[in-house]
């Protein structure tokens, strides 16, 4: 299988405080992989090291076969990483349909000072966009009135506006009632298969984690201790020595 994104041996430490240390890790072509551990093992850090966020003090990371390791976020947004954020990423006084155009706007590189004339551009793909996030009938409503499940499906529909062959989700259901989750859960998915999309999620519903996952990456402390099937992670004495001692009964 073809790997799509690889960190090799990243090291990141806050003051002194080893964040991430020395993890490898790689995401296949058309993957849905979770990374799970503890609150403060380092999962979002990561994505940071990933998107470009945060630099690492060591080690690399390597996109479609280029190495993207110090890479500023809006370029590597450009070469088809995206990501969706913990907290919602959306201008709330829009429309649902002016988000999505807005983003395609700027993926083209227009400015959108001009966004009176902008109206006309890119209509038919905004439309497009909320119609695979099943928010068509939303269209005309402002962003920020969308109940909050709606308004995480307008992210992902931002997220796409790149044509992402990756997709970073840092607990995308949080904050959602189980309802939302399933819903969420399922589209998500549905968009990862219709455009071939590689997952890297973190996720703390272990329902979802291990009712999608093709692999299961776990970290504690920064490090990596687990990586594998699904089926495998729950035998994996250090997994349940971290999980069964800290987060009870998560694995
Ligand atoms: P997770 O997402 O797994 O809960 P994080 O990556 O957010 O964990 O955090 C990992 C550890 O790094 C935590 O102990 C956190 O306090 C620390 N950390 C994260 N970001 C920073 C930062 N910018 N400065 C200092 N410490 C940080
Ligand atoms: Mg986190």
């Amino acid at each position: 299988m073809e790997t799509v994104l690889e960190i090799k041996q990243a090291y990141k430490a806050f003051d002194g405080f080893v964040a991430i240390n020395d993890v490898t890790i790689d995401l296949k072509r058309g993957e849905k992989h979770a990374i799970i551990g503890p609150n403060g093992a380092g999962k979002t850090t990561l994505f940071n090291l990933i998107t470009g966020h945060l630099k690492v003090d060591r080690g690399s990371v390597t996109f479609e076969g280029k190495e993207i390791t110090g890479t500023p976020p809006h370029r590597i947004v450009k070469l088809g990483l995206a990501r969706s954020f913990q907290r919602i990423n959306i201008y709330p006084r829009m429309t649902v349909f002016e988000n999505v155009q807005v983003a395609l706007i700027a993926r083209d590189g227009r400015s959108f000072h001009l966004f009176t004339l902008g109206h006309a551009l890119n209509r038919d793909e905004s439309a497009e966009l909320l119609a695979l996030v099943g928010l068509s009938a939303e269209a005309e409503e402002l962003a920020g009135e969308l109940a909050y499940g709606k308004q995480k499906q307008l992210e992902l529909a931002i997220s796409l506006a790149s044509h992402p062959s990756v997709l970073l989700l840092d607990e995308p259901t949080a904050g959602m009632s189980p309802p939302e989750t399933v819903e969420a859960i399922k589209l998500i998915e549905e968009i990862a298969e219709a455009r071939g999309l590689a997952l890297l999620f973190t996720e703390h519903d272990m329902g979802v984690v291990f009712g999608i996952s093709d692999r299961i990456s776990v970290l504690h402390h920064g490090e990596l201790i687990f990586s594998g099937a699904p089926d495998r992670v729950r035998e994996d004495p250090e997994v349940r020595r971290v999980y069964l001692g800290e987060s009870h009964g998560a694995a």
